[in-house]
């Protein structure tokens, strides 16, 4: 059994044109999507640290349950997370 690193960090990525506002990924993920006014998301550009299991699994939760698969996790080196 090999160990998994948790260096670096992460992002969560939406895809403006597959989204629909309906906003669940916000429910699913609120410490990383906030809404704006007409219920589309604002994701947090800060990465995470790969480290943040929590975190990690509400992006997880999100994009799952995305209906339109709009979102996405970046993964961001451990260089350009300290930048
Ligand atoms: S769950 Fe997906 S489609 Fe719905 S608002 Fe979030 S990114 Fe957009």
């Amino acid at each position: 059994m090999g160990v998994r690193r948790r260096a670096g960090g992460f992002t969560l990525a939406v895809n403006p044109i597959l989204c629909d506002g309906f906003g669940h990924c916000a429910e699913l993920a609120p410490d990383l999507v906030h809404l704006d006014e007409w219920g589309y998301p604002i994701v947090e550009r800060t990465p995470v640290a790969l480290s943040n299991l929590s975190a990690l699994e509400s992006a997880r939760f999100a994009v799952r349950g995305c209906p339109r698969q709009a979102l996405r996790i970046e993964r961001v080196a451990e260089e350009e997370r300290r930048a």
